[in-house]
């Protein structure tokens, strides 16, 4: 921070408060002995996401937020739970503590989500998530809900997961 004096780049400090979330520097040029204050403010840490491809993108919580509100368009729904819903993601993914997150754990945390709150959303957003490459899978996944309807335990979900995984290396060696 030049010295609003005289420009001279370096200053020292002389004295520092913390004001809640900022703190504010006394400061004192070190050529002309101007004294001036500065405030520090905490900044958002930026959150990268990693790609499939293995690209990283900073985490947009806009996206996120319409990506879900599609999965979620027209379903009977209280004003307010996708949002709560992006919020609850946000705050998980924070909570990690890392910088760089892989897409897919983000994917999990909203189909896992979105399974307790609308099956319909749920199989949307798992369609485009898990990209089923053909109606079986498709089928597989509302079979999997429909058991877990009818009693089953919430762990039923999971041969959705698998289900989908399975269709992907499947994908994956064909490619090969
Ligand atoms: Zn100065």
């Amino acid at each position: 921070m030049k010295c609003p004096s005289c420009g001279e780049p370096e200053s020292k400090v002389i004295d520092s408060r913390s004001l809640g979330d900022e703190i504010r520097r006394r400061r004192e040029c070190i050529k002309c002995r101007f004294r001036f204050t500065t405030y520090e403010r905490l900044q958002n840490r930026s959150l990268y996401i990693i790609k499939k491809d293995g690209r990283r993108e900073e985490f947009d919580r806009d996206k996120l937020f319409s990506g879900i509100r599609k999965a979620c368009e027209k379903r009977p729904m209280p004003t307010g739970t996708i949002e709560k819903l992006v919020e609850n993601i946000e705050v998980d993914l924070y909570s990690l503590g890392k910088t760089e997150i892989p897409s897919s754990h983000i994917g999990k945390s909203v189909v896992s989500r979105l399974a307790e709150i609308d099956h319909i959303a749920y199989i949307r957003f798992a369609s485009v998530y898990y990209e089923f490459s053909d109606i079986s899978a498709l089928k597989q996944a509302v079979d999997t809900l429909i058991d877990s309807k009818s009693g089953a335990p919430l762990s039923g979900q999971l041969p959705l997961i698998n289900a989908a995984e399975i269709a992907r290396q499947k994908r994956r060696s064909k490619q090969r």
